[in-house]
C-alpha cells in the first residue's frame, strides 16, 4: 500500500477503525450478558463509547465514525438482540443517542467534558443523564414494544434507566482516558507513582471486599479509598478508581457476588441497582475532582501572578507602595524604600502622608480619594517625597484601589517613579526661557510678567529704562567680546545699586529695565542717578586690557496703575529718547 493511501486511511479511519470493534464488542457483550426475559439490555456502555469518541474527535470525522458503528451495532443486535425488522431502528437509536449527546455538548459547551468545574459536571449530567437517553428511549421503546409486546411506557422506562445510567457511569472515565495526554499525566511523576499504587490498590481491595462476597453489603467501603485517590491524584485518580469499581462490580455481580445479591430482585433489576450505585459514585467523585481541578488552576494562576509580582517588585526601579484605606502604609518595596533612605520595616504602619512634602499633601489626598471612589480607574499624581535625609524628590505616582473579598475598596496600591530628572529639565527650560544667557538677568519676557504681577497685586513704584550710550562704537573699537564684557559689567553694577526687591532685566541689546518697587519718583530718580554716575566713574577693560569708559542714559516714569503696560513703556522710552537727545549720560523723567 503506498504511503499516501495509508496516510489517508489513517487520517479518516484511524480512530473510527479502532472505535468500530470496541463499539461492536461492548454492544455484543451487553446484549449477551445483560438482557433478561427478552427485554432491552440493562447495561449499555456502547453509547458511552461512541459518545466519548465523538466528543474527542474533530467534527469532520463524525460521519465516518457513525457510518462504521452503524453496521457494528446492527450486527451485534442481529446476533444477540431483538433482531429481525427491529435491528436497524435499534442500531439507529444507539447511534442517535450518542450523536445527540455529542452534538448538544459541542454546541452548548465543549469544555463540559473536561469536568473542570461544577458547571461542567452539571451540564454533562443534563445532556448524558437526561436529554439524550430520554430521546433515544422513544425509538428503543417502540422497537421493544413491537418486538416483545411489553407495554410502551415500561419499555421506555427500562431503556431510559439503562442508557442514562450507562452514559453517566461509563462516559466520564472514557472521556478522561481519551484526553489523558492533556490531563494530569504530567502530574504523574515518578515520585507520585508509589502513592498512586497504594491508593488504587486500596480501591481494588475495597472493591474486592464489596463485590467478592454476598453476605455483608459494604457499599460505602470503596468510597473511602476512592475519595482519597481523587483528592490525592486529581481527576486521573477519580477515573482510575471508577474503572476499578465498575470492572470489579460488574464482574462480581455477573458471577453472583456483591451487595445486589442480597436484594430479592431479578437479575435485570439488580443490574439497574448496580448502575444506580455506579452513577451515584460518579456523581460524588466527579464534582469533587472538578472542584479540586478548578482550585488547582486557581492556585496555579495565583502562584504565577505572585511570581510575576515578586519579579516586578524586586527588579523594577519603581517603588511599589500599598496604603491602607486610613492612609497608613501596608508595604513599601524594599528597593524603593532604600531609594529614599529608609528601611522598608521602619515605614510600616506610618502614615503615607509623612512621606509627602507638605505642599503636595492636598494633591495626593485628592488623587487617593479619586482612586478610592473610582476603583476601576488609575489616577496619576506628581508630588515630592520627603527623603530620610530631609530633602525631597519629585516623583510621579500612578495609583489604583485595592479591594477586599466583597469587592469594596480597602486601600490603594501605587507605582511610584522618580521624576526628578524630568522636573529638573522642566525647571531648567523654564529658567532658560526667562533668563538672558549673557548677563544672567531676567529677559524681556520675565520683566513683562513681573510687571503684570505687580499690577495685579496693586503695587506701586517706577519703571526705569537704561540704554548704554554709543555702544555700537564700543563694539566697533574694542570688538564684540569687549562689548559683551561691558554689558556684564553694567548688569553687575545695576544689580548692586538697586535694592534687593527691585526687578532688573536685560530687555534686549544694550537696553536694561528696572522695576523700582514702592518708591516715589524722587527716590527712584536718586537711585537711577546713582547708577548713571557710578557707571560714568567706573572704567571697564577691553579684552586686551585697555581702559573702556561707557555711559548710560535713563528714561524714568511712574507706574501708573490706570495705564496699560505698553503705555508706561512708551512714556519711559520717550523720556529715554529725550535723555539721548539732550546729550546722553543723563536721566530724563516722563512728563
Ligand atoms: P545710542 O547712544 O543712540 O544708544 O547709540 P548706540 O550705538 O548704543 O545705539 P544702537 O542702537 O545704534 O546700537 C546698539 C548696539 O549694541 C548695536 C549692537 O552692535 C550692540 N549690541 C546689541 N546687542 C549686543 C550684544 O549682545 N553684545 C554686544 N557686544 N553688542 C551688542
Ligand atoms: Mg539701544
Ligand atoms: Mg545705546
Amino acid at each position: 500500500m503506498n504511503a499516501r493511501v495509508r496516510a489517508l486511511l489513517l487520517q479518516y479511519f484511524g480512530q473510527s477503525l479502532l472505535l468500530c470493534p470496541i463499539y461492536f464488542a461492548s454492544a455484543l457483550l451487553a446484549l449477551q450478558l445483560t438482557r433478561f426475559n427478552g427485554g432491552v439490555a440493562i447495561v449499555w456502555p456502547a453509547s458511552a463509547v461512541l459518545f466519548s469518541a465523538l466528543a474527542a474527535m474533530p467534527h469532520r470525522r463524525w460521519a465516518m465514525a457513525l457510518l462504521l458503528c452503524f453496521p457494528a451495532g446492527a450486527l451485534a443486535i442481529a446476533l444477540r438482540g431483538f433482531g429481525g425488522a427491529y435491528t436497524l431502528p435499534l442500531a439507529l437509536a444507539g447511534l442517535f443517542e450518542a450523536w445527540l449527546a455529542a452534538s448538544l455538548l459541542r454546541h452548548m459547551a465543549p469544555r463540559f467534558t473536561r469536568f473542570e468545574s461544577i458547571r461542567d459536571v452539571a451540564g454533562f449530567l443534563l445532556v448524558a443523564g437526561v436529554i439524550a437517553p430520554a430521546a433515544s428511549a422513544f425509538i428503543g421503546a417502540w422497537a421493544a414494544h413491537g418486538a416483545t409486546g411489553i407495554p410502551f411506557f415500561n419499555a421506555w422506562r427500562d431503556w431510559y434507566g439503562a442508557h442514562a445510567l450507562s452514559l453517566v457511569t461509563f462516559a466520564p472515565p472514557i472521556f478522561l482516558v481519551l484526553r489523558r495526554r492533556r490531563l494530569d499525566a504530567a502530574k504523574f511523576r515518578r515520585e507520585r507513582l508509589g502513592e498512586a499504587l497504594v491508593l488504587l490498590g486500596g480501591v481494588s481491595l475495597a472493591t474486592l471486599a464489596t463485590f467478592g462476597q454476598n453476605r455483608i453489603p459494604l457499599v460505602v467501603l470503596p468510597l473511602v479509598p476512592m475519595v482519597a485517590a481523587t483528592f490525592r491524584l486529581g481527576r486521573i485518580g477519580a477515573v482510575a478508581s471508577l474503572l476499578i469499581l465498575i470492572c470489579g462490580g460488574l464482574t462480581g455481580t455477573m458471577t453472583g457476588h456483591g451487595p445486589t445479591m442480597l436484594l430479592h430482585l431479578d437479575m435485570s433489576a439488580k443490574l439497574l441497582v448496580l448502575q444506580g450505585y455506579f452513577a451515584s459514585v460518579v456523581l460524588i467523585l466527579l464534582p469533587v475532582a472538578a472542584e479540586l481541578e478548578s482550585r488547582r488552576r486557581l492556585m496555579q494562576s495565583l502562584r504565577d501572578a505572585e511570581a510575576l509580582h515578586r519579579l516586578i517588585v524586586e527588579r523594577t526601579g519603581d517603588v511599589i507602595m500599598r496604603v491602607n484605606i486610613d492612609g497608613t502604609l501596608r508595604s513599601v518595596s524594599e528597593s524603593g524604600a532604600r531609594l529614599w533612605g529608609y528601611q522598608a520595616e521602619e515605614l510600616m504602619g506610618r502614615s503615607a502622608y509623612d512621606l509627602v512634602h507638605p505642599e503636595d499633601e492636598q494633591a495626593v489626598f485628592d488623587a487617593r480619594f479619586q482612586a478610592l471612589c473610582q476603583p476601576d480607574s488609575t489616577v496619576a499624581v506628581e508630588c515630592r517625597v520627603m527623603r530620610k535625609d530631609g530633602g525631597s524628590t519629585w516623583v510621579e505616582s500612578h495609583m489604583c484601589a485595592t479591594r477586599d473579598r466583597r469587592g469594596a475598596p480597602n486601600g490603594t496600591v501605587s507605582i511610584i517613579r522618580d521624576n526628578s530628572a524630568r522636573r529638573r529639565l522642566i525647571e531648567n527650560l523654564a529658567h532658560e526661557a526667562n533668563t538672558d544667557p549673557l548677563t544672567g538677568l531676567g529677559n524681556r519676557r520675565a520683566f513683562d510678567r513681573a510687571m503684570a504681577r505687580d499690577r495685579e497685586a496693586g503695587g506701586s513704584g517706577c519703571l526705569a529704562l537704561f540704554d548704554l550710550d554709543h555702544f555700537k562704537r564700543i563694539n566697533d573699537v574694542y570688538g564684540h567680546a569687549t562689548g559683551d564684557r561691558i554689558l556684564t559689567l553694567f548688569a553687575t553694577l545695576l544689580c548692586g545699586t538697586v535694592r534687593a526687591g527691585d526687578v532688573v532685566a536685560r530687555l534686549g541689546g544694550e537696553e536694561f529695565g528696572v522695576l523700582l518697587r514702592d518708591v516715589t519718583l524722587e527716590q527712584a530718580g536718586a537711585i537711577c542717578e546713582r547708577v548713571r554716575t557710578r557707571l560714568a566713574e567706573s572704567e571697564g577693560r577691553s579684552i586686551l586690557g585697555e581702559v573702556v569708559r561707557v555711559t548710560v542714559s535713563v528714561g524714568l516714569t511712574r507706574l501708573n496703575p490706570d495705564l496699560p503696560p505698553e503705555e508706561i513703556f512708551r512714556q519711559a522710552d520717550a523720556a529715554l529718547y529725550r535723555a539721548k537727545g539732550d546729550g546722553r549720560n543723563r536721566m530724563a523723567i516722563a512728563a
